[in-house]
């Protein structure tokens, strides 16, 4: 099916920033569309619980969260497609945004694609995920239960999921490239206190090893260089995220990480065109932050459209 439809705010990306983003362009009534992409619900959706987003004292389900979100959202208008976005044309208004089921022309556009996992890139990773090898703890984690896990990562995510698995694991072995860890305090209070977890410092993988699923990891000491193999049912790798910005290149201006330039008021290099959230944001990170930019790029592209009406009633 191909369709042409023109909207005025059109929302790449159901993550917490587009469904805010989404709450505020509706409660303007300037029913936005939001593409769900890949992820509904976005990165937040695949993590079990959160526990720092205001309001909810014993924290929430991230899905459940997204959940919420889309309904708060779609309750004063707006609508939430399951599409995909491939190409964009920035260089006239309407912006031309091509989809898996047609074309949107949108006389504003907010940008909430996210970002993605980082991947390791060793031998035998492609071949194995799926087969022992994962990415979310949420989705696979069940998939071990009395098994043995490893987990790479040093950050909130690799200790966060970890802790997470040690609900279904008999053991997690949480392997980390340098001695010192990124995650918060009270996180790897948790993970040292906890009688499933074992740590692994200044070491990397380098091969991941099995035939049909995964079997063996090769690990090497960066300090001493002695190399060992390491036993083991499941890798879960939170090593970061990388944004999804493939389809802005050479179109918005963004720096040498690839995360969208922004200024204070959300808007990137082209008028009209805002972004919010993780794609636009390699310090923060947060659900609460990325749910913030999403409001404020709403609340400016409403601005921005009121301005464009003038402009027109003036001429
Ligand atoms: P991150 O903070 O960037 O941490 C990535 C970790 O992976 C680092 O420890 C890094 O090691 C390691 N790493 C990177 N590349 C690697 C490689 N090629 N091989 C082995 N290890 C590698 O990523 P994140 O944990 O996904 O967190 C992302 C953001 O989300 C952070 O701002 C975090 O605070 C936030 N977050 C917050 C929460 C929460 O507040 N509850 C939960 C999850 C995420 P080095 O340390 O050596 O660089």
């Amino acid at each position: 099916m191909t369709e042409n439809r023109h909207v005025k705010v059109l929302i790449l990306g159901a993550g917490p920033a587009g469904l805010s983003a989404a709450l505020y362009a509706a409660r303007a009534e300037l029913e936005p569309v939001v593409l769900t992409g890949m992820q509904l619900g976005g990165q937040a959706a695949l993590t079990h619980l959160i526990e720092n987003y205001p309001g909810f004292p014993e924290g929430v389900g991230g899905a459940q969260l997204g959940e919420l979100f889309q309904k708060q959202a779609e309750h004063f208008g707006a609508k939430v497609e399951f599409d995909m976005a491939h190409e964009v044309d920035f260089s006239q208004r309407p912006y031309k945004v091509t989809t898996d089921t047609g074309e949107y022309f949108a006389d504003s556009v907010i940008i909430s694609t996210g970002a993605s996992s980082v991947h390791l890139n060793v031998p035998g990773e492609v071949e194995l995920t799926g087969r022992g090898v994962s990415y979310c703890a949420t989705c696979d984690g069940w998939f071990f239960k009395d098994k043995k896990v490893a987990i790479v990562g040093g950050g909130d995510s690799a200790f966060e999921e970890a802790l997470f698995i040690t609900r279904y694991a008999s053991s997690v072995t949480l392997i980390h490239r340098r001695e010192e860890f990124r995650a918060g305090a009270i996180l790897q209070k948790r993970a040292n206190e906890h009688p499933k977890m074992n740590f692994i410092t200044n070491t990397v993988i380098t091969d991941i090893v099995g035939d049909d699923k995964l079997k063996t990891l090769k690990l090497k000491n960066v300090v001493t260089g002695a190399e060992s193999d390491f036993e083991t049912d499941g890798l879960f790798i939170f090593i970061g995220h990388t944004p999804n910005t493939e389809m802005f290149k050479g179109k918005l201006a963004m720096n040498e990480l690839g995360y969208l330039d922004v200024n204070d008021k959300m808007e990137t290099s082209v008028p009209g065109v805002f972004a919010a959230g993780e794609v636009a944001d390699s310090h923060f990170k947060q659900v609460v932050t990325s749910a913030g930019m999403g409001a404020a790029a709403a609340i400016q592209a409403t601005r921005y459209l009121e301005s464009l009406e003038e402009e027109t009633a003036d001429s």
